[in-house]
């Protein structure tokens, strides 16, 4: 984990080297030309790229500081969200340019976004939480249609649902199976959550994690030994583990 967020921040800084690189390229230029208009207008990208370096440079170090101090700054958060935002796309380049795959890169970013729901400290009851899992974990065999209520499931034991069943009624947990994300934001947006613990791979992580604003999304990933989106599995102590992160304040 420690590895991961440290991939992540490190793709951060990048970026922002990136973007600085392009400031200093746009001044030099600056610097050559002698026509006023030119002039005016570099100034202005300038002055521009320069406003936005300082707004995403304060979200990187926030994060950092949050990440090392274990503690949040609730008037940071628009401000993190918006240096995730607009970097989360320059990172998955960065990466790549540097080799590094996608998921692991998205891994890495679930492990950051996830300490910096934990450093929240939040004391969320049970009840305020949605376990949101995706379609995929049932059975592909299975006859029962949970998406609708998750309680049609028989508790037959031939997939992780039943055990994530218990689990929602030990902490009195909303579960919802989604098929896709216009329902799982639908769910979200129904049962008013407080908080959500969402199962998912990587890439359908990382996305919900980015639409999902201010609220707090622990992400947990599945496993899939039958590959991508069929009889996926998870580590329901995984599931555990971030509902005490948002139940008990980390
Ligand atoms: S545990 Fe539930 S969802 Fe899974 S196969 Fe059995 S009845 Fe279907």
């Amino acid at each position: 984990m420690e590895t991961r967020k440290r991939l992540y921040i490190g793709l951060l800084v990048s970026s922002m080297l990136i973007v600085m690189l392009l400031v200093i390229t746009t001044w030099y230029l600056m610097q050559n030309r002698d026509i006023i208009l030119s002039k005016i207008l570099l100034f202005s990208i300038i002055f521009i790229l320069g406003a936005i370096f300082v707004i995403l440079g304060i979200g990187i170090l926030s994060i950092i500081i949050m990440i090392i101090k274990s503690k949040s700054f609730s008037s940071l958060d628009s401000i993190i969200r918006i240096a995730n935002d607009v970097l989360f796309p320059i990172t998955i380049l960065t990466g790549r340019i540097a080799g590094i795959s996608k998921d692991k890169i998205q891994r890495s970013y679930i492990a950051v976004n996830n300490n910096l729901v934990k450093s929240k400290k939040l004391l969320l009851k049970g009840s305020q939480v949605m376990i949101l899992l995706p379609h995929c974990l049932q059975d592909s065999d299975c006859p029962h249609k949970i998406t609708m209520d998750i309680n049609n499931c028989k508790k037959c034991g031939k997939c992780c649902i039943s055990d994530i069943i218990d689990l929602g009624q030990k902490y009195d947990a909303i579960i919802k199976v989604a098929t896709g994300g216009t329902m799982a934001r639908r769910f979200i947006r129904d049962c008013r959550a407080k908080g959500v613990i969402a199962v998912a791979c990587e890439r359908d992580l990382s996305s919900g994690i980015q639409e999902s604003g201010l609220l707090p999304v622990m992400g947990v990933l599945n496993c899939r030994p039958n590959g991508p989106c069929i009889n996926t599995n998870v580590e329901i102590d995984k599931i555990e583990q971030a509902l005490l992160t948002i139940c008990k304040g980390g």
